[in-house]
């Protein structure tokens, strides 16, 4: 807690660990005081606040489902209390299971709903009262919605109104300086994407880009860093595909 007071605050849903823990890790770096939410990894939430604190940053770990209005309502009472009104919304959190579209579960088309779409849109409608002006907001889509993999329709169908959110949300914030954007990362090397995979599907996925790797968290993690910080200041409404070139 050794950070300004004035400094700004980042709120960075599902980053107890993957993409979101990197994204905190950077936006820390970058000065922000950061909210590090999670929904069933205290103890990796815990860890990754104390790593913060440790190297002189402000941070809080909150418990919240995204999926549940009630607790993001009272998540962002929680962060605005103890570190202040929000700068910065990454809206990280999501899940991802393939299954074709024949197989796939009511449970699971439900789930798969309520936290990337449902998560995104609880979260964005928090934000568009308690953002503070000139702030910016960071969705998350996916390049597989540019793939059409078999597999992967339902959740391609969440990201795709995710999108949709964000070119909407932009125009209706107009006027209050905040901008909304959209970062579509292609395979990540995370539980998301490795757990479930064979090491040739793995190494098949890390042949695909011109790059020919797997994304790492860090590579999405500055893109966020970009466009939360001030040079990004003229990009709204866009969706980044942050993905070596996959597509
Ligand atoms: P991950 O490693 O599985 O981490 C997911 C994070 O989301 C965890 O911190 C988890 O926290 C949190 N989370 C899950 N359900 C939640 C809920 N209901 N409420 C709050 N937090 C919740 O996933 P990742 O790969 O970092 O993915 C992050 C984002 O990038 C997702 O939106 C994903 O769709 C997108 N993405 C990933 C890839 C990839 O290849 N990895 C590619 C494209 C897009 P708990 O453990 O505390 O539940």
């Amino acid at each position: 807690m050794n950070k300004p007071s004035n400094s700004k605050v980042a709120l960075v849903t599902g980053a107890s660990r993957g993409i979101g823990a990197a994204i905190a890790r950077r936006l820390a770096k970058d000065g922000f005081a950061v909210a590090v939410n999670y929904a069933s990894s205290p103890a990796q939430a815990d860890a990754l606040v104390a790593e913060l604190q440790a190297a002189g940053g402000k941070a809080l770990a909150v418990k919240a489902d995204v999926a549940s209005a009630g607790e993001v309502r009272a998540m962002f009472n929680a962060v605005e209390a103890q570190l202040g009104k929000v700068d910065v919304l990454v809206n990280n959190a999501g899940v991802l299971k393939t299954v074709p579209l024949a197989e796939h579960t009511d449970a699971l088309y439900d789930q798969t709903f309520d936290i990337n779409v449902r998560g995104t849109f609880n979260t964005l409608r928090e934000a568009a009262t308690r953002l503070n002006e000139g702030g910016r907001v960071v969705n998350f889509s996916s390049t597989t919605l540019a793939l059409n993999m078999p597999g992967y329709a339902i959740y391609n169908a969440t990201k795709a109104a995710v999108e949709a959110f964000t070119h909407v949300f932009a125009k209706e914030l107009r006027g209050r300086n905040i901008t909304v954007n959209a970062v579509a990362p292609g395979p990540i090397a995370t539980s998301l994407f490795l757990d479930g995979k064979t090491e040739e599907q793995i190494q098949t996925f890390a042949k695909m880009p011109p790059l020919q790797r797997l994304g790492q968290p860090e590579d999405i993690a500055s893109v966020v860093a970009f466009l939360a910080g001030p040079d990004a200041g003229w990009v709204n409404g866009q969706v980044l595909r942050a993905n070596g070139g996959v597509a």
